[in-house]
């Protein structure tokens, strides 16, 4: 591992504000349980079991024999290979006599009386500390999600060629994550979504057994992942003629997207950003068909903060990269949403979806 390894570098750069956190909380040293959190932190990206001990100077993963070579490939802080809960029991010999913070929002109640015991002091229960430096993309992490949008770009340009009357929609599923796949995807990020006609009142829609009719709006939700990092997307076509209300519902959607789009920029409000859509919706008497928030942040899962919502507290900042995703959803009709991901920059925003947005009749 080289100086000059950015993945390294924004590895140590982590685990230093995350020290610094924990020093404003009052601990010394913090065990880190939630598989996001501790590949954020190591680089590790199969941590089901994996526990990552945060020392003032030092940082130890444990995880067991079934990741020995995986861990030697990917790890990229000092790891010890234990056998399952003797995790504990090493990480309470380093750190010992320190006042250790645990994540209140992941660790079990058994866990923490085991450490309890072992420690002779209730473990300090810390909420959000990694998640909250997870909000801002670290250049290294933008350039995963860029490169994760590229691959979501490819695969809806190649599914354009595959769309059409008569197949079904776990068919444009496969099509879709065959292309992100071989495109360098690590896979899909999330499970696809494809709902055709009177299915795609259903915001989440996933692909079914239904063919596709003619005249019928078909949404795509779907995105790669790349290096742990997800890209999310969604595109709605028309396969033939549409009737003249699915037709409105579209350009409605597009209007209020691009409006929403339009709007981001550091000191945006997520509030403020989820009306700039609603209201675009409810000129055309379409606000009450919005049947979800506008938005949310993606990274190492392709749902986090910040919050895009008619309750969101959040306020945009620099290097967040966010949804924007406007939809309308008519029961016993049909519904479609246009989604994109976007980076919030220094003076506005940098759209990472390219792909077009003007509705295409396959
Ligand atoms: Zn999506
Ligand atoms: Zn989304």
């Amino acid at each position: 591992m080289t100086i000059a390894d950015p993945a390294k570098a924004h590895v140590d750069e982590a685990l230093d504000v995350l020290r610094g956190a924990m020093r404003e909380r009052g601990v010394d040293a913090m065990l880190v349980t939630y598989p996001a959190n501790v590949r954020y932190l190591t680089g590790f990206s199969s941590p089901e079991d994996a526990t990552l001990l945060v020392l003032p100077d030092a940082a130890v993963m444990f995880t067991d024999g079934r990741y020995t070579a995986q861990a030697a490939e990917e790890a990229l802080v000092p790891y010890e290979i234990v056998v399952g809960a003797d995790a504990d029991a090493r990480l309470a010999e380093l750190a010992g006599g320190l006042r250790l913070g645990v994540e209140a929002e992941h660790v079990t109640l058994k866990r923490n009386a085991k450490l309890t015991e072992l420690l002779g002091a209730a473990p300090v229960p810390l909420e959000g500390l990694v998640a909250e430096q997870r909000l801002v993309k670290r250049p290294h992490e933008v350039d995963m999600l860029r490169e994760a949008a590229r691959i979501t770009d490819a695969a809806f340009a190649a599914v354009l060629e595959f769309v059409r009357e008569g197949v079904t929609e776990a068919e444009v599923a496969l099509e879709l994550e065959r292309a992100m796949r071989l495109a360098g995807a690590d896979g899909p990020g999330f499970d696809t979504i494809v709902a055709s006609g009177v299915r795609g009142a259903m915001p989440h829609g996933t692909a079914s057994q239904k063919r596709i009719g003619r005249g019928e709006l078909v949404t795509m939700d779907f995105g790669a992942a790349f290096r742990g990092y997800h890209a999310d997307m969604t595109r709605t076509v028309a396969v033939g003629e549409l009737g003249p209300e699915e037709r409105r519902m579209y350009e409605a959607v597009l209007e209020a997207q691009e409006a929403a789009v339009a709007a981001v920029a550091p000191g945006k409000g997520g509030r403020e950003l989820d009306a700039v859509a609603r209201d675009a919706l409810a000129r055309n008497g379409l606000a009450e068909a919005f049947a979800h928030s506008l938005g949310h942040g993606t990274g190492l899962e392709v749902h986090e903060g910040p919050r895009l919502s008619q309750r969101s507290e959040d306020v945009l900042r620099p290097g967040m990269v966010v949804t924007v995703e406007p939809g309308v959803y008519v029961p016993g009709f049909t519904g479609l949403r246009i989604e994109d991901l976007v980076l919030v920059t220094e003076d506005g925003h940098e759209v990472l979806s390219r792909s077009p947005k003007h509705l295409i009749a396959l």
